[in-house]
């Protein structure tokens, strides 16, 4: 008896299935797929719509990276990391970052949340999704870190987003204007006349709201959008890796600046978007960075990489 599965090149030369099939595509499905190029294999950018807001993530760069534990679940075994890891079906000797804005178009405003490593980084995907750089009316800061306030300005100071006002959190700009870095002295501090200084609860634009997620760095903001009755997170790097801070809230980060309020900051975050099964991009989430979360237990979670529910409407 032939088993079903075993049907081989030759029996569908030669049935109908492969004529059939051309025939098919050769009419409305072929109409559907060029239609539906937003996630196209290798892209830099993916775009959807929320509502009435176009909401694009940007591809500003990705790095491959070896030994991951030197960065993430510091304060956990190697047999703890390695078994998470085989368990997750990803690596212990490497691992690959991505660098990933967000853009969003809100009515009369562009809205660019955090601006990748340099200017050409962030310039390249944006023309992408159709937008110049000086169509930016909004530049929000989650945090000041190197890799979101890189694309600022380039060598000699030139600014990036000439028409744009900038919007940050005002505990993180206080913070680091404490302190001698270079990053906010040569990226941040030229633009300060031109920002705005948010709380927790402080508004960007109609349906673009500040959340504080305290402990990345003081001032850590997250952002909520909302149009036409759906939400969706900019949770920037609550978590910096899906598997070994996302799922795990508790092991720690090298880049957490204060680790147990970042700990926290993840369950809470991470527990209100997993109670509400509201979508959202991390900015170090692999590419296309969208995804959803759901409890895992042990105080954990898991992440559900967004497949095409984003693509719906
Ligand atoms: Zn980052």
């Amino acid at each position: 008896m032939k088993a079903p599965l075993s049907l081989n090149r030759r029996d569908l030369l030669k049935g109908g299935v492969a004529a059939g099939t051309a025939g098919m595509l050769s009419t409305s499905a072929f109409n559907l797929l060029a239609a539906d190029s937003t996630k196209a294999p290798n892209a830099n950018k993916y775009s959807f719509m929320l509502g009435d807001f176009e909401v694009s993530t940007l591809l500003a760069g990705s790095r491959i990276a070896t030994e991951p534990q030197t960065i993430f679940g510091k304060n956990v075994s190697s047999e703890k990391f390695a078994t998470v890891s085989a368990e997750n079906f990803i690596p212990v000797d490497k691992t690959k970052f991505y660098f990933t804005p967000t853009v969003v178009k809100a009515g009369n405003e562009v809205v660019l949340f955090d601006t990748g490593l340099n200017p050409a980084s962030v310039s390249t995907p944006l023309r992408a999704a159709g937008i110049e750089p000086d169509d930016v009316t909004v530049v929000v800061i989650t945090h000041m870190h190197g890799d979101h306030v890189g694309g600022l300005s380039g060598d000699g100071g030139a600014v990036t987003f000439k028409n744009a006002r900038y919007v940050t959190g005002e505990a993180e700009f206080d913070a680091w204007a404490k302190r001698d870095n270079k990053n906010f002295k040569n990226k941040v501090e030229p633009l300060a006349e031109k920002m705005e200084f948010l709380k927790d609860g402080g508004s960007v634009a109609s349906g673009i709201t500040a959340i504080g997620a305290f402990g990345h760095t003081p001032g850590h903001m997250i952002y909520m959008l909302e149009s036409g009755g759906k939400q969706f997170a900019i949770i920037a790097d609550t978590a910096n890796h899906y598997v070994w801070s996302l799922a795990y809230p508790d092991w720690e980060v090298k880049f957490d600046m204060d680790k147990a309020k970042a700990a926290a900051t993840r369950r809470q975050v991470f527990g209100m978007l997993a109670a509400d099964k509201i979508p959202f991009a991390g900015y170090h989430m692999p590419f296309p960075a969208t995804g959803f979360v759901e409890f895992r237990g042990e105080g954990g979670f898991r992440y559900v990489a967004a497949s095409y529910q984003l693509d719906l409407g």
